[in-house]
């Protein structure tokens, strides 16, 4: 997610945390380049105006040039500034407070992930709120479009309104909306039906459907990857009905960002969701500090925190903290990390979360990682003496083929561990560098 931005801010913010003393003319090229990088996302071009201007201003101030960590104190600066823009400090959440049922109403263009949206909000809503839930489409400009709901609501385990050829879309609402008092749902969702273009009769269709149902959620459904023609959807849609959010789809593959910067700016309404992949359980609940931090080349070290706290004791993990920030990272250490993401849901989860695990990642995905390969570097690490595991150096070409000979490995094989352990030991350096664990924390106010 939003990889081409996130290099290319990261290498400004690279030059500026590298110097001891921030100039006032740094700050400025060094925001020049963010505006460069901000338009290449395809951001709406008054929404980096601004972004620019406000960091710039904060950032030339005396207490931030003359502070200690000026190039930190810029890089907080940007953060919150990506914050604000991308919604502000607060997670949207969906509003459930209505007598039952309440209805959700997904709106959008064909091809935009709406039914896919409907379906995944529909299992969050039975699965994390404990509702109970229903789905109506009410598309029949689309063939298919009703029975698509039908068989999604099978693989979620929701049920569907049962389709009756010919009935119009009001008329469908209407019947949604009895049969869900009728059976006691909490939440209604409406799938409404998609068009090629916005056009008046599916503004009219919708605002009638409105009326019916009284939707406490409207939540537009529009795809990232259309950048700034997703911006220009959501407006024309915000100027016809009240919209409450805005549902984002195909985040996995956006390298950009430039819908998911403009959105709030530019229409003024929250994203609520993110679509992150075809499977019916990649949705995420928008929430503007994590996807900020990811954006930041941090890593979502919340994410982190939070799936490390499911399955680490935390004592193994504060021990774990004082090693990284003392620079011994040993084999011990990473196989006993090694261990925890097996738990945990294998490397390509994990790593992609992680700040300054990008590199790691890559070379992981260059050595064809998979679960199996976990398994087989614990061997390599079981059949190293303790010396060598406290100090890898040691391991010449001699003890390599030993190792390898002991583990039922290659050469190669306990070479692509070693390297791993040097990447993973640089990507420790670095968070060591910007103030450690906790200076990292502090940073993000976390
Ligand atoms: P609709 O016409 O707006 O109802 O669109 P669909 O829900 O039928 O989705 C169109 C295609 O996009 C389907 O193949 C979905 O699997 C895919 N899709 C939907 N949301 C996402 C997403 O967040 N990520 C990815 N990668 N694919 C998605």
């Amino acid at each position: 997610m939003f990889d081409s931005l996130s290099d290319r801010l990261g290498g400004v913010f690279d030059k500026l945390r590298g110097r001891g003393a921030l100039k006032e003319q740094d700050v400025r090229d060094a925001m020049r380049e963010v505006r460069i990088a901000l338009l290449e996302a395809d951001v709406a071009l008054p929404v980096v105006r601004r972004f620019v201007d406000q960091v710039t201003e904060k950032a030339v101030g005396q207490d931030v040039l003359r502070s200690v960590t000026p190039g930190q104190q810029v890089i907080k600066i940007v953060n919150d500034a990506l914050i604000e823009t991308l919604g502000g400090d607060t997670t949207p959440e969906l509003d459930l407070n209505a007598t039952p049922p309440i209805v959700i109403m997904m709106v959008g263009l064909q091809g935009s992930g709406k039914t896919t949206s409907t379906a995944k909000i529909a299992k969050l809503l039975k699965e994390k709120h404990g509702k109970k839930a229903m789905m109506a489409s009410l598309d029949v400009n689309r063939p298919a479009a009703q029975e698509q709901l039908k068989v999604l609501g099978e693989q979620v385990g929701v049920a569907t309104l049962p389709i009756i050829a010919g009935q119009q879309p009001t008329e469908i609402a209407t019947r949604a909306l009895q049969s869900a008092k009728l059976q006691a749902v909490d939440v209604l969702l409406l799938d409404t039906a998609g068009r090629l273009h916005v056009d008046q009769q599916l503004m009219d269709e919708m605002k009638a459907v409105s009326a019916i149902s009284t939707p406490r959620e409207v939540l537009l459904v529009v795809d990232s990857l259309t950048g700034q023609d997703a911006v220009n959807v959501a407006q024309s849609f915000a100027g016809q009905v009240d919209l409450t959010g805005v549902v984002l789809t195909r985040m996995d593959g956006d390298a950009r960002g430039g819908a998911a910067l403009s959105m709030r700016a530019v229409t003024g309404k929250p994203i609520k969701f993110a679509g992150t992949g075809e499977k019916l359980d990649a949705i995420e609940v928008f929430q503007p500090a994590r996807v900020a931090n990811r954006i930041l080349g941090m890593g979502d070290i919340v994410s982190l925190v939070e799936k490390a706290a499911e399955t680490v004791k935390l004592e193994d993990a504060e021990a774990l903290a004082k090693r990284m920030e003392q620079g011994k990272f040993d084999m011990n250490d990473l196989r006993m990390q090694l261990k925890q993401m097996q738990s945990m849901g294998g490397l390509g989860a994990l790593a992609g979360m992680m700040p300054g695990m990008k590199k790691a990642k890559a070379a992981m995905a260059a050595s064809g990682m998979d679960e199996r390969v976990l398994l087989r570097m614990d061997a390599i690490i079981g059949s190293m003496t303790v010396k060598e595991r406290v100090n890898p150096a040691l391991l010449n070409a001699k003890r390599k083929i030993r190792v390898a000979k002991g583990s039922g490995t290659q050469v190669q094989d306990v070479n692509k561990l070693l390297k791993m352990h040097q990447e993973m030991g640089k990507a420790m350096k670095q968070i060591k560098k910007m103030g450690g664990l906790k200076g990292l924390a502090a940073m993000f106010g976390k």
